[in-house]
C-alpha cells in the first residue's frame, strides 16, 4: 500500500487589512486536524479534498491521508503560529510515514509515495511573503527530491519562481467564477496516479508576467478569447494543463502579476514556447481587462429604468469592492443608503454588523427599532452607518450550503444573523463575513430574490455563477470597499511600481 498524504490549507490575503488572521479565524471557517474530522467535513462538498479522495479511495494500491484542513475568509496575513502549525503537522506525518514504512521493512526514503496538497496561492504569512512557496519548500526538503508534489491552487494564485521550484507539478483552476475546484482536484490526482505509474512524466514551465490583473470573470468578453483558446490547448495530446493564473494584488507581493503555465508529457521546451506565446498574446491586450462601474445612484436609477422598459426580475447590483471574499469589511453601507433613501423593492445579501444583529435580537420578531446599519469601519470613506427604522423579520444561526456550481455543498457561515425590513428593503444582518455569492444566503430566510426587482450582493464575481441564469441583468456598482477589483486603488509597498497598469493604461 502506497500512502499519499494531502492537507488544505489557505487564506487569499489581503495585506490592506490591519492585525493578522488567527487561528480562531480559521475556526469560523475550517480548522480540522486529523483523517477523520476532514473526511466528515466534506460529505457532499465539490471541491479539492473530496476530489483526491474520490480518486485515490477505490484504488486498491493506495491510500491517501488528509492530515489537516486550516481555510480562513480572505484575511490579512497568517499569524505565525498558524502557519508553523501547519508546517509541523505535515512534517509529523511525513515522519509517521517514513516510521510505519521502516516498522514494515520497506524503503523510508520511499514514502511517503507522493504529496497531493490543495493550497490557494495568494498566502502571506508573517516572516512568510510567498507563504505556500516557504510551505513547499520545507516540505520538499522532508519528502526529497523524488517525490513527486501535486498541488492545487486558486485562480488567485500569486505564481511564483519558489512555488514552481519545489513542486512537481502545479494545478491552478481555470474558471472565475470558481465552478471547476472538484474537475480540476479529479485531473490533479489522476495524473498524480499516472505519474507514480510512469504513464505520463509532467514537464511545466511558467511565465510570469508584470501585470497587476484586475478582478475579472474568465467569462468577461475581453478575455473570452483567451479562456477559448485555454480551453482549446487543455484538449491537445501531450499537454496536460494549460492555465493563466490572475494572481491576487491585494496580497500586495513582489511576486503576485498575471502568469500563464504549461505541463506537457515530458517536453519541457513545448511547455515553455506555449507559456511564453500565451503569456504574451495577454500582455498584448493588457488594457482591455480594466472596465467602469456605476455608482449606487446611477446603478439603482438604471436598474429602475430597466425595470420600467421590462427587463426581468431581479436586477442584480453586486457591490464589487465590497466583497468579503477579497477581504472586504462587507459593512460598506453606500448603496444600501441609497436603496433605503429610493425606498427600492430589494434584497440586501448581506451586511456584517455585529452590533445590529445583537439590536435586532433585543428587539425581536415584528418589532420595530432604530438601527445604524453598517458603516462602523472607515467610515471617513463610507459616510458612516445609515440611520433607519426597521422591523424584525426573522432570525438565523446563519449556516448555509451553497447550492449553486460555486463551492456547490460547502457550508458558510454567517453566524448570528437576522432579517430586518426598512421600508421596501429587506436586509440581511450577519455577525462573521463571508461572500453571500449564493442565492442560497437568502433562500435561508426563506426569500426568493427570482421575483424580488433588485437584489443587492456583495461579491466581485462568484456570485454570478448562482445569479446570471435568474438575472434580467447584472449591474457592477462601484462602492469604496477595502476589495477593489481595479489594482490602481491601491498604493503598493511591495508590488514593483512597474507593474502595469500603475503608471497609467497607456503605459
Ligand atoms: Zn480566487
Amino acid at each position: 500500500m502506497k500512502t499519499i498524504l494531502s492537507c488544505e490549507f489557505k487564506l487569499e490575503c489581503n495585506r490592506f487589512l490591519g492585525e493578522r488572521t488567527t487561528r480562531s479565524d480559521f475556526e469560523k471557517r475550517i480548522c480540522l486536524f486529523g483523517e477523520e474530522a476532514v473526511r466528515k467535513h466534506y460529505i457532499g462538498a465539490k471541491v479539492e479534498i473530496p476530489s483526491f479522495l474520490d480518486v485515490i479511495d477505490p484504488l486498491p494500491d493506495y491510500e491517501i491521508r488528509p492530515l489537516f484542513d486550516l481555510n480562513a475568509q480572505p484575511g490579512p496575513p497568517v499569524a505565525k503560529e498558524v502557519y508553523d502549525l501547519a508546517v509541523e503537522t505535515m512534517l509529523s506525518g511525513i515522519r509517521e510515514v517514513k516510521e510505519q514504512a521502516e516498522k514494515r521493512g520497506e524503503d523510508p526514503g520511499a514514502a511517503p509515495a507522493a504529496l497531493l496538497l490543495a493550497l490557494h496561492g495568494a498566502m502571506v504569512a508573517e516572516g512568510h511573503e510567498d507563504a505556500e512557496g516557504d510551505f513547499l519548500e520545507t516540505v520538499r526538503a522532508a519528502v526529497g527530491p523524488d517525490c513527486p508534489i501535486f498541488v492545487t491552487f486558486d485562480l488567485h494564485v500569486n505564481m511564483t519562481k519558489k512555488k514552481a521550484a519545489n513542486a512537481t507539478a502545479l494545478f491552478p483552476i481555470e474558471f472565475y467564477p470558481h465552478t471547476d475546484f472538484y474537475e480540476n482536484g479529479l485531473k490533479a490526482a489522476h495524473l498524480l496516479i499516472d505519474t507514480l505509474e510512469g504513464r505520463v512524466h509532467p514537464a511545466m514551465a511558467i511565465r510570469e508576467l508584470p501585470l497587476l490583473f484586475p478582478t475579472l470573470p474568465t467569462g468577461h468578453e475581453s478575455f473570452l478569447p483567451f479562456r477559448e483558446k485555454i480551453s482549446r490547448l487543455n484538449e491537445v495530446p501531450g499537454i496536460l494543463t494549460a492555465r493563466f493564473t490572475h494572481g491576487f494584488f491585494a496580497a500586495d507581493v513582489k511576486e503576485g502579476g498575471g502568469a500563464t503555465l504549461v505541463i506537457t508529457d515530458g517536453d519541457l521546451p513545448k511547455a515553455q514556447v506555449l507559456a511564453d506565446e500565451l503569456a504574451e498574446e495577454i500582455y498584448e491586450k493588457r488594457r482591455s481587462f480594466f472596465r467602469e462601474t456605476l455608482s449606487p445612484e446611477d446603478a439603482v436609477r438604471e436598474a429602475k429604468r430597466l425595470l420600467e422598459s421590462g427587463t426581468h426580475c431581479p436586477i442584480v447590483l453586486a457591490e464589487v469592492n465590497d466583497n468579503p471574499g477579497s477581504g472586504s469589511t462587507m459593512d460598506v453601507p453606500s448603496l444600501l443608503r441609497v436603496l433605503i433613501q429610493e425606498n427600492v423593492p430589494s434584497m440586501f445579501s448581506a451586511l456584517y454588523d455585529p452590533e445590529s444583529v445583537e439590536k435586532a435580537y433585543e428587539t425581536g420578531i415584528d418589532a420595530e427599532a432604530e438601527f445604524e446599519l453598517g458603516g462602523k469601519f472607515r467610515p471617513e470613506l463610507t459616510g458612516g452607518p445609515v440611520h433607519a427604522r426597521g422591523k424584525v423579520l426573522a432570525f438565523s444561526d446563519g449556516e448555509y450550503r451553497n447550492e449553486g456550481p460555486f463551492l456547490h455543498g460547502v457550508i458558510h457561515r454567517f453566524g448570528k444573523a437576522a432579517l430586518i425590513a426598512v421600508g421596501n428593503v429587506q436586509i440581511i444582518l450577519c455577525s462573521i463575513r463571508v461572500q453571500p455569492a449564493d442565492r442560497a444566503a437568502l433562500h435561508l430566510f426563506g426569500l426568493r430574490p427570482e421575483t424580488c426587482p433588485v437584489v443587492a450582493v456583495k461579491s466581485a464575481v462568484h456570485y454570478r455563477a448562482s445569479y446570471e441564469p435568474v438575472a434580467g441583468k447584472i449591474l457592477e456598482v462601484e462602492t469604496p470597499g477595502l476589495g477593489p477589483i481595479d489594482p490602481r486603488a491601491l498604493t503598493y509597498k511591495n508590488a514593483p511600481k512597474t507593474m502595469y497598469p500603475l503608471q497609467g493604461l497607456d503605459q
